[in-house]
Protein backbone atom coordinates (compact mmCIF):
# COMPACT_ATOMS: atom_id res chain seq x y z
CA UNK A 1 0.00 0.00 0.00
CA UNK A 2 1.25 3.45 -0.63
CA UNK A 3 0.91 5.62 2.40
CA UNK A 4 1.08 8.81 0.04
CA UNK A 5 -2.09 7.74 -1.87
CA UNK A 6 -3.68 4.31 0.29
CA UNK A 7 -6.34 3.52 -2.22
CA UNK A 8 -3.15 2.21 -4.23
CA UNK A 9 -2.11 -1.18 -3.90
CA UNK A 10 1.36 -1.96 -5.23
CA UNK A 11 1.34 -5.08 -4.34
CA UNK A 12 0.14 -8.43 -2.46
CA UNK A 13 2.47 -10.47 -0.12
CA UNK A 14 0.91 -13.82 1.55
CA UNK A 15 0.61 -14.50 5.06
CA UNK A 16 2.42 -17.13 5.59
CA UNK A 17 1.17 -19.42 8.28
CA UNK A 18 3.09 -22.16 10.78
CA UNK A 19 3.37 -24.59 7.52
CA UNK A 20 5.07 -22.01 5.54
CA UNK A 21 7.45 -21.15 8.21
CA UNK A 22 8.42 -24.84 8.81
CA UNK A 23 9.07 -24.83 4.84
CA UNK A 24 11.22 -22.35 4.93
CA UNK A 25 13.25 -23.42 7.86
CA UNK A 26 13.17 -26.99 6.14
CA UNK A 27 15.07 -25.16 3.28
CA UNK A 28 17.50 -23.00 5.26
CA UNK A 29 18.25 -26.17 7.08
CA UNK A 30 19.08 -28.47 4.12
CA UNK A 31 21.20 -25.59 2.27
CA UNK A 32 23.28 -25.14 5.48
CA UNK A 33 25.61 -27.35 5.10
CA UNK A 34 27.17 -26.65 1.70
CA UNK A 35 26.93 -22.97 2.38
CA UNK A 36 28.60 -23.14 5.05
CA UNK A 37 31.11 -25.51 3.85
CA UNK A 38 32.09 -22.83 1.24
CA UNK A 39 35.11 -20.73 1.94
CA UNK A 40 34.14 -17.26 3.04
CA UNK A 41 35.98 -15.81 0.09
CA UNK A 42 33.32 -17.21 -2.21
CA UNK A 43 30.34 -16.43 -0.33
CA UNK A 44 31.74 -12.71 0.06
CA UNK A 45 31.96 -12.58 -3.64
CA UNK A 46 28.22 -13.30 -3.77
CA UNK A 47 27.76 -10.48 -1.40
CA UNK A 48 30.37 -8.56 -3.52
CA UNK A 49 28.16 -9.36 -6.82
CA UNK A 50 24.85 -8.11 -4.93
CA UNK A 51 26.02 -4.95 -3.96
CA UNK A 52 26.74 -3.92 -7.91
CA UNK A 53 23.14 -5.51 -9.20
CA UNK A 54 21.62 -3.16 -6.01
CA UNK A 55 23.84 -0.18 -7.49
CA UNK A 56 22.59 -0.78 -10.73
CA UNK A 57 19.27 -0.83 -9.94
CA UNK A 58 19.42 2.33 -7.72
CA UNK A 59 16.43 4.59 -8.87
CA UNK A 60 14.10 1.17 -9.05
CA UNK A 61 14.78 0.76 -5.36
CA UNK A 62 14.65 4.22 -4.44
CA UNK A 63 11.75 4.40 -6.12
CA UNK A 64 9.61 1.34 -4.50
CA UNK A 65 10.73 2.75 -0.94
CA UNK A 66 9.57 6.18 -1.62
CA UNK A 67 5.81 4.39 -2.48
CA UNK A 68 6.05 1.48 -0.72
CA UNK A 69 6.81 3.11 2.95
CA UNK A 70 6.82 6.86 2.16
CA UNK A 71 10.36 7.38 2.55
CA UNK A 72 11.11 10.72 0.80
CA UNK A 73 13.09 10.09 -2.63
CA UNK A 74 16.51 12.30 -1.07
CA UNK A 75 16.90 9.88 1.65
CA UNK A 76 15.67 6.96 -0.42
CA UNK A 77 18.29 7.44 -2.63
CA UNK A 78 21.02 7.78 0.32
CA UNK A 79 19.74 4.10 1.61
CA UNK A 80 20.26 2.43 -1.53
CA UNK A 81 23.95 2.62 -1.49
CA UNK A 82 24.13 1.97 1.87
CA UNK A 83 22.56 -1.39 1.98
CA UNK A 84 25.38 -1.90 -1.10
CA UNK A 85 28.46 -0.81 0.97
CA UNK A 86 27.14 -2.96 3.74
CA UNK A 87 27.14 -6.12 1.45
CA UNK A 88 30.62 -4.77 0.03
CA UNK A 89 31.98 -4.05 3.43
CA UNK A 90 30.69 -7.83 4.89
CA UNK A 91 32.16 -9.52 1.26
CA UNK A 92 35.25 -8.00 2.07
CA UNK A 93 35.56 -9.96 5.39
CA UNK A 94 35.45 -13.06 3.95
CA UNK A 95 38.60 -12.80 3.00
CA UNK A 96 39.59 -12.17 6.71
CA UNK A 97 37.25 -13.90 9.20
CA UNK A 98 39.40 -12.90 12.04
CA UNK A 99 40.47 -15.91 14.72
CA UNK A 100 42.80 -16.17 17.56
CA UNK A 101 46.03 -18.52 17.76
CA UNK A 102 47.48 -17.10 20.69
CA UNK A 103 50.94 -18.44 22.56
CA UNK A 104 49.20 -21.64 24.54
CA UNK A 105 50.37 -21.24 28.25
CA UNK A 106 50.88 -24.98 28.56
CA UNK A 107 54.18 -26.35 26.73
CA UNK A 108 53.86 -27.80 22.71
CA UNK A 109 50.14 -27.13 22.63
CA UNK A 110 48.84 -24.91 20.11
CA UNK A 111 45.71 -23.09 20.43
CA UNK A 112 43.37 -21.43 18.09
CA UNK A 113 40.00 -20.22 18.20
CA UNK A 114 37.91 -20.24 14.63
CA UNK A 115 34.92 -18.69 14.11
CA UNK A 116 31.20 -21.53 13.05
CA UNK A 117 28.08 -20.06 12.09
CA UNK A 118 25.55 -20.23 14.64
CA UNK A 119 23.25 -22.71 11.76
CA UNK A 120 19.91 -21.66 10.97
CA UNK A 121 18.95 -17.67 12.09
CA UNK A 122 15.59 -16.14 11.60
CA UNK A 123 16.28 -12.19 11.17
CA UNK A 124 12.92 -9.81 11.90
CA UNK A 125 12.56 -6.35 10.45
CA UNK A 126 10.84 -3.51 10.31
CA UNK A 127 9.53 -1.03 8.26
CA UNK A 128 11.91 2.41 8.38
CA UNK A 129 15.18 1.30 7.21
CA UNK A 130 13.58 -1.08 4.44
CA UNK A 131 16.78 -2.15 2.70
CA UNK A 132 19.67 -1.12 5.12
CA UNK A 133 17.85 -3.22 8.09
CA UNK A 134 17.80 -6.26 6.47
CA UNK A 135 20.94 -5.77 4.57
CA UNK A 136 22.86 -5.11 7.81
CA UNK A 137 21.57 -8.42 8.82
CA UNK A 138 22.10 -10.41 6.29
CA UNK A 139 25.50 -9.24 5.08
CA UNK A 140 26.98 -10.77 8.46
CA UNK A 141 24.73 -13.19 8.78
CA UNK A 142 25.66 -14.70 5.54
CA UNK A 143 29.21 -14.23 5.53
CA UNK A 144 29.85 -15.70 8.63
CA UNK A 145 28.35 -19.17 6.88
CA UNK A 146 24.39 -18.96 8.59
CA UNK A 147 21.05 -19.87 6.79
CA UNK A 148 18.56 -17.73 7.13
CA UNK A 149 14.61 -17.32 7.29
CA UNK A 150 13.76 -13.44 7.32
CA UNK A 151 10.64 -11.63 7.99
CA UNK A 152 10.43 -8.20 7.06
CA UNK A 153 7.65 -5.52 7.89
CA UNK A 154 4.72 -6.14 6.38
CA UNK A 155 4.68 -2.88 5.58
CA UNK A 156 7.89 -3.01 3.83
CA UNK A 157 7.57 -6.78 2.53
CA UNK A 158 8.46 -5.26 -1.64
CA UNK A 159 11.64 -3.52 -0.77
CA UNK A 160 12.54 -6.66 1.15
CA UNK A 161 11.87 -9.15 -1.84
CA UNK A 162 13.53 -6.46 -4.17
CA UNK A 163 16.74 -6.94 -1.78
CA UNK A 164 16.62 -11.01 -1.60
CA UNK A 165 16.03 -10.84 -5.59
CA UNK A 166 19.35 -8.93 -5.99
CA UNK A 167 20.89 -11.84 -3.67
CA UNK A 168 19.49 -14.49 -6.05
CA UNK A 169 20.54 -12.84 -8.86
CA UNK A 170 23.95 -12.97 -7.65
CA UNK A 171 24.40 -16.31 -7.67
CA UNK A 172 23.07 -17.27 -3.95
CA UNK A 173 21.93 -20.69 -3.58
CA UNK A 174 18.54 -21.90 -3.23
CA UNK A 175 17.40 -22.01 0.47
CA UNK A 176 20.67 -20.01 1.59
CA UNK A 177 17.98 -17.07 2.20
CA UNK A 178 14.46 -17.71 2.52
CA UNK A 179 11.60 -14.94 2.72
CA UNK A 180 8.52 -15.47 4.57
CA UNK A 181 5.95 -12.31 5.14
CA UNK A 182 3.29 -11.94 7.48
CA UNK A 183 1.42 -10.32 10.66
CA UNK A 184 4.19 -10.99 13.69
CA UNK A 185 1.43 -12.56 15.31
CA UNK A 186 1.72 -15.60 13.33
CA UNK A 187 4.55 -15.61 11.00
CA UNK A 188 6.64 -14.08 13.80
CA UNK A 189 5.62 -16.24 16.77
CA UNK A 190 5.78 -19.80 15.01
CA UNK A 191 10.04 -18.67 13.69
CA UNK A 192 10.61 -17.41 17.09
CA UNK A 193 9.87 -20.38 18.53
CA UNK A 194 10.95 -23.16 15.70
CA UNK A 195 13.75 -25.30 17.99
CA UNK A 196 15.88 -25.48 14.80
CA UNK A 197 16.59 -21.28 14.66
CA UNK A 198 19.56 -21.20 16.55
CA UNK A 199 19.60 -16.91 16.36
CA UNK A 200 17.08 -14.94 16.53
CA UNK A 201 17.97 -10.94 15.48
CA UNK A 202 15.44 -8.43 15.77
CA UNK A 203 15.08 -4.97 14.89
CA UNK A 204 11.39 -3.03 16.17
CA UNK A 205 9.58 -1.82 18.84
CA UNK A 206 10.68 -2.38 22.38
CA UNK A 207 7.32 -4.22 23.95
CA UNK A 208 8.19 -7.20 20.73
CA UNK A 209 11.73 -7.15 21.11
CA UNK A 210 11.00 -8.58 24.86
CA UNK A 211 7.95 -10.71 24.43
CA UNK A 212 10.79 -12.39 21.22
CA UNK A 213 13.07 -12.70 23.93
CA UNK A 214 10.78 -14.35 26.72
CA UNK A 215 10.03 -17.19 23.92
CA UNK A 216 13.20 -17.46 22.39
CA UNK A 217 14.43 -19.66 25.16
CA UNK A 218 17.75 -21.60 24.56
CA UNK A 219 18.36 -19.19 21.54
CA UNK A 220 20.71 -16.42 20.41
CA UNK A 221 19.00 -13.54 20.45
CA UNK A 222 19.55 -10.12 19.58
CA UNK A 223 17.24 -7.13 19.73
CA UNK A 224 17.13 -3.60 18.59
CA UNK A 225 14.51 -1.53 19.76
CA UNK A 226 12.82 1.99 20.39
CA UNK A 227 14.70 5.07 21.58
CA UNK A 228 13.64 8.04 23.27
CA UNK A 229 16.48 10.26 21.99
CA UNK A 230 17.96 13.41 24.02
CA UNK A 231 20.04 16.12 22.38
CA UNK A 232 21.34 18.37 24.46
CA UNK A 233 22.13 22.09 24.13
CA UNK A 234 24.28 24.40 25.72
CA UNK A 235 24.94 27.95 26.49
CA UNK A 236 27.86 28.08 24.70
CA UNK A 237 26.81 26.21 21.70
CA UNK A 238 26.09 27.31 17.75
CA UNK A 239 22.67 27.67 18.82
CA UNK A 240 21.50 27.76 14.67
CA UNK A 241 23.63 24.81 13.80
CA UNK A 242 22.23 23.02 16.80
CA UNK A 243 18.57 23.90 15.87
CA UNK A 244 19.20 22.69 12.35
CA UNK A 245 20.53 19.27 13.75
CA UNK A 246 17.79 18.76 16.44
CA UNK A 247 15.05 19.47 13.54
CA UNK A 248 16.62 17.21 11.30
CA UNK A 249 16.64 14.47 13.48
CA UNK A 250 13.16 15.16 14.60
CA UNK A 251 11.57 15.65 11.82
CA UNK A 252 13.47 14.26 8.80
CA UNK A 253 11.40 11.16 7.38
CA UNK A 254 8.65 12.42 10.12
CA UNK A 255 10.31 11.35 12.92
CA UNK A 256 10.41 7.56 11.89
CA UNK A 257 13.71 6.64 12.67
CA UNK A 258 15.07 4.51 15.85
CA UNK A 259 17.78 7.55 15.95
CA UNK A 260 15.44 10.40 15.91
CA UNK A 261 15.49 13.28 18.49
CA UNK A 262 12.48 13.30 20.56
CA UNK A 263 13.64 15.14 23.86
CA UNK A 264 15.81 18.73 22.97
CA UNK A 265 17.32 19.10 26.33
CA UNK A 266 18.22 23.33 26.79
CA UNK A 267 20.20 25.10 29.48
CA UNK A 268 17.71 28.14 30.68
CA UNK A 269 20.32 30.79 30.03
CA UNK A 270 19.85 29.97 25.62
CA UNK A 271 16.31 28.03 25.97
CA UNK A 272 13.83 31.04 24.53
CA UNK A 273 16.60 31.83 22.24
CA UNK A 274 17.03 28.14 20.98
CA UNK A 275 13.21 27.81 20.33
CA UNK A 276 13.64 30.70 18.03
CA UNK A 277 16.20 28.85 16.16
CA UNK A 278 13.93 25.80 16.25
CA UNK A 279 11.03 27.17 14.98
CA UNK A 280 13.03 28.62 11.86
CA UNK A 281 15.25 25.40 11.22
CA UNK A 282 11.52 23.47 11.64
CA UNK A 283 10.02 25.35 8.62
CA UNK A 284 11.67 23.34 6.24
CA UNK A 285 10.01 19.93 6.93
CA UNK A 286 7.15 20.76 5.24
CA UNK A 287 5.48 17.33 4.43
CA UNK A 288 5.25 16.84 0.62
CA UNK A 289 5.10 13.52 -1.78
CA UNK A 290 7.79 11.22 -1.08
CA UNK A 291 8.70 11.08 -4.99
CA UNK A 292 9.37 15.19 -5.11
CA UNK A 293 12.85 16.01 -5.65
CA UNK A 294 13.84 17.77 -2.48
CA UNK A 295 11.37 16.61 0.44
CA UNK A 296 12.44 15.99 3.72
CA UNK A 297 9.21 14.76 4.93
CA UNK A 298 6.66 12.34 3.86
CA UNK A 299 3.53 10.81 5.27
CA UNK A 300 3.83 8.74 7.66
CA UNK A 301 3.91 4.85 7.13
CA UNK A 302 -0.02 3.76 7.74
CA UNK A 303 -3.31 4.33 9.00
CA UNK A 304 -2.19 2.76 12.63
CA UNK A 305 0.79 4.64 12.80
CA UNK A 306 -1.37 8.37 11.60
CA UNK A 307 -3.76 7.78 14.38
CA UNK A 308 -1.35 6.91 17.21
CA UNK A 309 0.85 9.77 16.52
CA UNK A 310 -2.24 12.49 16.37
CA UNK A 311 -3.53 11.16 19.46
CA UNK A 312 0.41 11.66 20.84
CA UNK A 313 0.17 15.05 19.48
CA UNK A 314 -2.80 15.87 21.80
CA UNK A 315 -1.59 14.31 24.61
CA UNK A 316 1.52 16.50 24.27
CA UNK A 317 -0.23 19.57 23.66
CA UNK A 318 -2.05 19.04 27.20
CA UNK A 319 1.53 18.61 29.18
CA UNK A 320 3.35 21.50 27.21
CA UNK A 321 3.31 24.40 25.98
CA UNK A 322 2.89 24.47 22.28
CA UNK A 323 5.11 26.27 20.31
CA UNK A 324 4.74 24.58 16.71
CA UNK A 325 1.08 23.72 16.28
CA UNK A 326 1.01 21.09 13.74
CA UNK A 327 -0.67 17.59 13.01
CA UNK A 328 -2.90 16.55 10.60
CA UNK A 329 -2.30 18.45 7.15
CA UNK A 330 -5.90 17.16 5.67
CA UNK A 331 -8.05 14.25 5.11
CA UNK A 332 -6.22 10.88 5.95
CA UNK A 333 -7.30 9.94 2.66
CA UNK A 334 -4.82 11.89 0.50
CA UNK A 335 -2.66 10.53 2.45
CA UNK A 336 -1.18 9.97 6.10
CA UNK A 337 0.82 13.59 6.32
CA UNK A 338 1.64 15.01 9.30
CA UNK A 339 3.45 17.92 9.31
CA UNK A 340 5.94 18.82 12.35
CA UNK A 341 4.92 19.99 16.33
CA UNK A 342 7.40 20.98 18.94
CA UNK A 343 6.35 21.27 22.63
CA UNK A 344 8.38 23.45 24.99
CA UNK A 345 8.30 23.61 29.16
CA UNK A 346 7.84 19.72 29.06
CA UNK A 347 8.35 17.66 32.51
CA UNK A 348 10.90 15.01 31.98
CA UNK A 349 8.63 12.42 33.29
CA UNK A 350 5.18 13.06 31.25
CA UNK A 351 4.51 10.51 28.66
CA UNK A 352 5.37 12.79 25.71
CA UNK A 353 9.13 12.90 27.21
CA UNK A 354 9.18 8.60 27.96
CA UNK A 355 7.03 7.54 25.57
CA UNK A 356 8.53 6.94 21.88
CA UNK A 357 6.01 8.71 19.34
CA UNK A 358 8.08 7.55 16.67
CA UNK A 359 6.76 10.63 14.85
CA UNK A 360 7.71 14.08 13.96
CA UNK A 361 7.03 15.76 17.62
CA UNK A 362 9.48 17.25 19.80
CA UNK A 363 9.80 18.08 23.53
CA UNK A 364 11.80 21.00 24.40
CA UNK A 365 12.77 20.45 28.38
CA UNK A 366 14.62 22.94 30.08
CA UNK A 367 17.50 22.03 32.32
CA UNK A 368 19.16 24.54 34.72
CA UNK A 369 22.58 23.82 34.01
CA UNK A 370 24.83 20.91 32.99
CA UNK A 371 24.88 18.33 35.33
CA UNK A 372 20.96 18.67 35.54
CA UNK A 373 20.93 18.62 31.55
CA UNK A 374 22.85 14.94 31.77
CA UNK A 375 20.40 13.64 34.31
CA UNK A 376 17.51 14.36 32.61
CA UNK A 377 19.18 12.94 29.21
CA UNK A 378 19.95 9.75 31.01
CA UNK A 379 16.44 9.79 32.51
CA UNK A 380 14.19 7.27 30.32
CA UNK A 381 14.15 3.40 30.19
CA UNK A 382 15.69 4.09 26.68
CA UNK A 383 19.46 4.42 25.64
CA UNK A 384 20.09 4.30 21.98
CA UNK A 385 21.70 7.93 20.71
CA UNK A 386 22.13 11.14 22.00
CA UNK A 387 23.30 13.75 21.21
CA UNK A 388 24.97 17.39 23.23
CA UNK A 389 25.56 20.92 21.67
CA UNK A 390 28.58 22.40 22.50
CA UNK A 391 32.32 24.63 22.05
CA UNK A 392 33.10 23.08 25.19
CA UNK A 393 36.35 20.55 25.07
CA UNK A 394 34.81 19.42 29.05
CA UNK A 395 31.39 19.39 28.25
CA UNK A 396 31.62 17.03 25.51
CA UNK A 397 34.19 14.38 27.19
CA UNK A 398 32.29 14.84 30.13
CA UNK A 399 28.91 14.04 28.22
CA UNK A 400 29.76 11.23 26.24
CA UNK A 401 31.78 9.57 29.32
CA UNK A 402 28.09 9.91 31.24
CA UNK A 403 25.72 9.31 28.71
CA UNK A 404 23.63 5.97 29.08
CA UNK A 405 23.12 5.67 25.29
CA UNK A 406 25.20 3.31 22.86
CA UNK A 407 25.54 6.03 20.52
CA UNK A 408 27.07 9.77 21.60
CA UNK A 409 26.80 12.46 19.00
CA UNK A 410 28.72 15.84 19.71
CA UNK A 411 27.93 18.23 17.14
CA UNK A 412 26.08 15.84 14.89
CA UNK A 413 22.22 15.03 14.59
CA UNK A 414 21.34 12.10 16.71
CA UNK A 415 20.25 10.11 13.69
CA UNK A 416 23.21 9.48 11.23
CA UNK A 417 25.11 6.23 11.27
CA UNK A 418 28.50 4.56 9.68
CA UNK A 419 28.06 1.15 9.27
CA UNK A 420 31.67 0.06 9.43
CA UNK A 421 31.53 0.87 13.57
CA UNK A 422 29.35 -0.96 16.07
CA UNK A 423 25.41 0.08 16.42
CA UNK A 424 22.78 -0.42 18.81
CA UNK A 425 21.84 1.11 22.34
CA UNK A 426 21.25 -0.29 26.06
CA UNK A 427 18.40 -0.44 28.68
CA UNK A 428 15.19 -1.33 26.66
CA UNK A 429 17.11 0.25 23.27
CA UNK A 430 18.96 -2.92 22.92
CA UNK A 431 20.32 -6.21 24.01
CA UNK A 432 22.23 -9.11 23.22
CA UNK A 433 25.03 -7.75 21.24
CA UNK A 434 25.75 -4.90 18.75
CA UNK A 435 24.89 -4.35 15.24
CA UNK A 436 27.06 -3.16 12.01
CA UNK A 437 31.08 -2.82 11.80
CA UNK A 438 33.46 -6.05 12.84
CA UNK A 439 30.67 -6.58 16.45
CA UNK A 440 28.51 -8.08 13.94
CA UNK A 441 30.43 -10.69 13.21
CA UNK A 442 30.58 -11.60 16.98
CA UNK A 443 26.68 -12.21 16.88
CA UNK A 444 26.21 -14.28 13.94
CA UNK A 445 28.97 -16.86 14.99
CA UNK A 446 30.33 -18.85 17.65
CA UNK A 447 34.09 -19.45 18.89
CA UNK A 448 35.66 -22.91 18.45
CA UNK A 449 38.69 -23.22 20.56
CA UNK A 450 41.25 -26.18 19.14
CA UNK A 451 44.09 -27.46 21.71
CA UNK A 452 46.31 -29.99 20.24
CA UNK A 453 49.49 -31.03 21.33
CA UNK A 454 51.54 -33.00 18.57
CA UNK A 455 52.33 -36.53 19.58
P1 LIG B 1 7.33 -3.71 15.31
O1 LIG B 1 7.90 -4.12 16.61
O2 LIG B 1 5.88 -3.50 15.21
O3 LIG B 1 7.69 -4.82 14.19
C1 LIG B 1 9.01 -5.21 13.90
C2 LIG B 1 8.99 -6.61 13.28
O4 LIG B 1 8.55 -7.55 14.27
C3 LIG B 1 8.02 -6.75 12.10
O5 LIG B 1 8.58 -7.61 11.13
C4 LIG B 1 6.82 -7.41 12.76
O6 LIG B 1 5.99 -8.13 11.86
C5 LIG B 1 7.49 -8.34 13.75
N1 LIG B 1 6.64 -8.79 14.85
C6 LIG B 1 5.58 -8.15 15.40
N2 LIG B 1 5.04 -8.90 16.40
C7 LIG B 1 5.80 -10.04 16.49
C8 LIG B 1 5.75 -11.20 17.30
N3 LIG B 1 4.83 -11.34 18.25
N4 LIG B 1 6.69 -12.15 17.12
C9 LIG B 1 7.66 -12.02 16.18
N5 LIG B 1 7.73 -10.95 15.35
C10 LIG B 1 6.82 -9.96 15.50
O7 LIG B 1 8.16 -2.42 14.84
P2 LIG B 1 7.94 -1.49 13.54
O8 LIG B 1 6.69 -0.69 13.73
O9 LIG B 1 8.08 -2.30 12.29
O10 LIG B 1 9.21 -0.52 13.63
C11 LIG B 1 9.27 0.60 14.44
C12 LIG B 1 10.04 0.32 15.72
O11 LIG B 1 11.33 -0.18 15.39
C13 LIG B 1 10.29 1.55 16.57
O12 LIG B 1 10.08 1.24 17.92
C14 LIG B 1 11.76 1.85 16.33
O13 LIG B 1 12.39 2.57 17.35
C15 LIG B 1 12.31 0.49 16.16
N6 LIG B 1 13.59 0.52 15.42
C16 LIG B 1 14.73 0.31 16.12
C17 LIG B 1 15.96 0.35 15.45
C18 LIG B 1 17.23 0.11 16.19
O14 LIG B 1 18.24 -0.17 15.54
N7 LIG B 1 17.26 0.22 17.50
C19 LIG B 1 16.00 0.62 14.07
C20 LIG B 1 14.79 0.84 13.40
C21 LIG B 1 13.58 0.76 14.09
Amino acid sequence: MNPANPSEVLGTTPNSGAGEIRQAVDAAAAALPEWRALPPAERGAVLMRAADIIEERGEELARLMAREVGKPMTESRMEVPRAAAIFRYYGSEGWRMPGMMPPSTRPGVQVSSVREPLGVVALITPWNFPLAIPAWKLAPALICGNTVVIKPATQAALNAAALIRALEDAGLPAGVVNLVSGPGGTAGDALVTDPRVRGISFTGSTAVGLSIQERAVGKKVQLEMGGKNPYVVMEDADLKDAAAKVAYGAFGYAGQKCTASSRAIVVEEVYEEFIRELLEAAGSYKPVDPLEEEGTVGPVVDEKQYESILEAIETAKREGRGVLDGGATGSKDDGYYISPVIVADVDNRSTTAQEEIFGPVLAVIKAQDFDHAVELANDTRYGLTAGIATRSLRYASEFTARSESGLVNVNLPTAGLEFQVPFGGNKASGVGGREQGPAALDFYSSWKTVSVLPL
